[in-house]
């Protein structure tokens, strides 16, 4: 029996086993297919939400605080692996909305300053990560601490003795722990009941093959934004469909979303689409994330509902579960 079942293996499972495996805990981490490939893998991996001040204070301290340590992060986990997340600090240029009331509010309450732009405003400090990567060296990395790594196995059922919860069940075998983590992104609600319901919200996006010089920013504009990656790509997004789990991608968003990126940089409007792809953010009722002690069972912790800031996020939710469990 392990201290701690982490159930789902997305960024926010594995930050968080690998969390509570450097604070001395033995960790499993079950996943219903395999690590690292759903919303997480699907995501931009810009470490900012796109505008803060649209977001609860809860978002915007465990954005500050992922914010702080990320290049850390990134470059302990490059060491330690050989795999290179690119954490890259490409600034991120608002074209829009970073002139509103709202806006304005938010940059006086935590002291955030922005570089007038001739496009609009160049938030500098904003960085980037190549969301893939980090997660396939997250995987070799949690793996060499120690974390035992299950995939293919899906967590149906809680089991629940005197109002604690000592494990999950799975269709061959129960696994028992301590403590079980739940974060299992958009399919939480699937398995387990929420006070707060999490459900999908799809987001469908394209990359480009183009060259380092054509985009220098992530360039956010009217809810879409482009991002430049360090070997040439450009990555553009995406949408927000609440379609439940149908993954389809669509050629009319493809060529949508072509469109936003050439109208800005016309040198793109021959770039080859490479790829075209969706993912599930999970979303909750709420609008917020869903961190902490599980109201009614003890032993059981959530860390969900990350909707478009999980990859910015992780950190810190990791940071927060360790210390309710570990009390340090
Ligand atoms: C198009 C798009 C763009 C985005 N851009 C950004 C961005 O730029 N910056 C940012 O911060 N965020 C971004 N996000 C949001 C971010 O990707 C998510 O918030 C984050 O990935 C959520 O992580 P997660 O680990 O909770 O979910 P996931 O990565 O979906 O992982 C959940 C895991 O749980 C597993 N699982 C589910 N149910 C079970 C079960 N019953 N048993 C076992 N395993 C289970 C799944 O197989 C999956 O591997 C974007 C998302 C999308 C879709």
């Amino acid at each position: 029996m392990s201290d701690c079942l982490v159930i789902g293996g997305g960024i926010i499972g594995m930050m968080s086993a690998r969390t509570l495996a450097i604070a001395g805990a033995s960790v499993t981490l079950l996943d219903q297919r395999e690590c690292g490939k759903e919303s997480s893998w699907a995501g931009g991996g810009i470490i900012s939400p796109l505008y803060p001040w649209r977001y609860d204070d809860l978002t915007n301290e465990l954005s500050f605080a992922s914010q702080a340590v990320y290049a850390d992060l990134c470059l302990q986990i490059f060491e330690d692996t050989g795999i290179d997340p690119q954490y890259i600090q490409s600034g991120l240029l608002m074209m829009d909305e970073y002139d509103s009331l709202l806006a304005t509010q938010w940059m006086d309450k935590y002291q955030i300053s922005y570089q007038p732009h001739v496009n609009g405003a160049l938030f500098a400090n904003i960085a980037q990560v190549r969301n893939p990567r980090l997660l396939q060296a997250l995987k070799v990395d949690i793996l060499n601490k120690g974390v035992n790594v299950i995939e293919y196995v899906q967590a149906n059922n809680l089991l629940i003795k005197d109002n604690q919860v000592i494990g999950v069940k799975t269709k061959n075998k129960d696994y028992f722990a301590q403590d079980i983590v739940v974060c299992s992104g958009a399919w939480s609600s699937k398995w387990l009941r929420l006070t707060d319901e999490v459900f999908p919200m799809k987001g469908q996006m394209i990359v480009l093959q183009s060259t380092k010089d054509v985009v220098e920013n992530i360039v956010l504009d009217q809810g879409r934004y482009i991002i430049p990656r360090a070997d040439g790509r450009i990555l553009v997004g995406s949408t927000m469909e609440n379609v439940g789990f149908d993954g389809r991608t669509d050629i009319s968003v493809q060529k949508l979303l072509h469109e936003f990126a050439y109208q800005r940089f016309p040198a793109l409007l021959n770039a080859k689409i490479e790829h075209h792809w969706s993912g599930f953010r999970p979303a909750s009722l709420s609008g917020k994330v869903i961190l902490g002690k599980h109201e009614q069972f003890e032993h059981l912790l959530i860390n969900t509902g990350h909707f478009r800031n999980g990859l910015n996020m992780a950190s810190a939710s990791a940071d927060k579960i360790k210390q309710l469990i570990i009390n340090v």
